[in-house]
């Protein structure tokens, strides 16, 4: 019988679970509430229902229920489709996490890999509505109370991640941080499995990449300290203004403070978040660049920003768009210690020619597939990253529930491979709108889908059989 005493240790050590608010900490209490309840977390297929048997008090109840409403979906079968499967998933962003958690649900054993060992990222993602209300249905409110309140529609990466892992170690997900996948060995074991990686390209062989390159665009993020005074609660957000569309207040920008921007974005979250296209005139102008070069890499090099001159201009662009009105704007830091301030390019975006492939050796199959940005590297103005990312994320679960259900394995890919064609044409007003309809199955989410626009024939070239010789 299950103790329902307030004072129940492991009562509070569910409660802090779900309030705490770093990696490491999450990993810490989880791993005591398992040891306390006498779980283990590696019995993937029963650890979700036996969780919920020795924790059943209110609070937690509240939390099953949310998450029951999801994994009771008949799409995962009861978790029985892919009882059999073992995933792979190499990254803990925000997609890696997604994609865990649906595998988790369709009843396979995932083990996520993170090289970093902590949260950290304070940059503030907007959210499209549908991606809200997907993160309401796996309880993200009851992580963090201030979850998307009101109109609010942005939550910081660290935040979101940290959601993400809560509900995955509920699920049965093992994470690993603080360990770097390097590459595949061959196989030894007799055993199929599958791998989806929401990391960078050069950790993805077989796969290639289409280069869009648009004309040079130099982006730069900074974080100040929220001290959540009632002096800050009053700034307005910029939920995006670009020079089209308020020519003046660019104008004044520039002249007041020398700084030329094309658009800027101010979300307050646990930081005053800011995010603005700067022209490369007025940061040459500035000292933020010392010196032109047609390479954007050379031109952003560590060698040729001046990090001084970059902080003043981030902090001038910052206090003249909020009106001069935030008081007291000290950087808030990043992992390393520094002002969170950061450059970057995104003239280039890559994209990938297809979201998945089968590997054999010595007989053993190994479906890969890619998800979040490693998929289609997203354009942070149209705040395309998590929408397209968890997108991406569902059709990977739908292709392993195609899978464990024992379709042919071109066809699967071929599936995939058709759904994927709709991926980049998505916009908030052209999926669905039915959002609690949403699932894994595509056709919940896009308009019109057709699985079979690409046949398993033409895809011959994403099955990559060792040669027998
Ligand atoms: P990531 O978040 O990059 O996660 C990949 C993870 O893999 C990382 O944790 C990394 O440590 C880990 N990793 C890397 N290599 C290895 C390895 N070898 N082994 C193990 N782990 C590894 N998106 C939005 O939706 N809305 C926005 O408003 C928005 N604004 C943005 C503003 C800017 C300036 C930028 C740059 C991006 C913005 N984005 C936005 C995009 C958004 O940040 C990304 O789409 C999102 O973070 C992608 O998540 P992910 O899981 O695919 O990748």
């Amino acid at each position: 019988m299950v103790n329902q005493d307030p004072t129940n240790p492991s009562h509070a050590l569910f409660d802090q679970f779900v309030q705490t608010q770093t990696c490491k900490e999450v990993q810490r209490t989880f791993s005591e509430l398992c040891h306390h309840l006498e779980l283990d977390p590696r019995d993937y297929q029963s650890f979700y229902t036996k969780l919920k048997e020795r924790l059943n008090y209110w609070k937690a109840k509240a939390l099953w229920i949310k998450l029951d409403k999801r994994a009771q979906h008949q799409d995962y079968q009861q978790g029985k489709v892919c009882a059999k499967t073992k995933c792979l998933v190499l990254g803990a962003g925000p997609c890696g996490l997604r994609t865990a958690i649906e595998l988790a649900l369709l009843g396979a054993q995932v083990v996520v890999l993170e090289k970093r060992d902590s949260f950290s990222r304070n940059n503030v993602l907007h959210l499209w509505p549908y991606t809200i209300c997907d993160l309401r249905g796996l309880a993200a409110k009851k992580f963090y109370g201030k979850f998307c309140t009101g109109a609010l529609d942005h939550i910081s990466i660290r935040q979101l991640q940290l959601i993400l892992l809560k509900v995955s170690l509920l699920l049965g997900v093992e994470v690993n941080t603080g360990v770097e996948f390097k590459g595949f060995v061959e196989p030894s074991e007799a055993t199929d499995c599958m791998c989806f990686s929401s990391i960078c390209m050069s950790f993805s062989p077989g796969f290639r990449w289409k280069e869009l390159r648009g004309k040079l665009a130099i982006g730069i993020t900074c974080n100040f300290i929220n001290h959540h005074s009632a002096a800050e609660a009053q700034v307005a957000e910029i939920s995006g203004v670009a020079r089209i569309y308020n020519q003046k207040f660019f104008q004044d920008l520039l002249t007041e403070e020398g700084i030329d921007l094309e658009n800027i974005v101010y979300y307050k979250d646990a930081t005053h978040y800011f995010v603005m296209t700067a022209k490369k005139k007025s940061l040459l102008k500035m000292g933020v660049i010392k010196q032109d070069f047609s390479d954007a890499n050379q031109l952003l090099g560590q060698a040729n920003v001046d990090q001084d001159a970059l902080l003043r201009y981030a902090h001038g662009a910052a206090h003249f768009s909020t009106g001069h009105r935030l008081p007291n704007m000290q950087f808030a830091l990043n992992h390393a210690g520094q002002p969170d301030v950061a450059m970057f390019d995104f003239t280039c975006m890559h994209r990938a020619e297809n979201a998945s492939l089968v590997r054999e050796r010595k007989g053993k199959k190994l479906l890969i597939g890619l998800v979040g940005d490693c998929l289609v590297e997203p354009f942070w103005p149209l705040g395309t990253g998590i929408a397209r990312g968890f997108l991406a994320a569902f059709d990977t679960a739908w292709m392993v529930r195609s899978w464990g259900k024992g379709k042919p394995h071109l066809e699967v890919v071929a599936e995939r491979e058709s759904i994927y064609q709709l991926l980049s044409q998505t916009t908030p007003e052209n999926i669905s709108k039915n959002y609690n309809a949403f699932s894994i199955d595509p056709a919940t989410r896009y308009q019109h889908v057709n699985l079979n626009s690409i046949k398993a024939n033409q895809l011959q070239h994403l099955y990559d059989v060792e040669d027998h010789i």
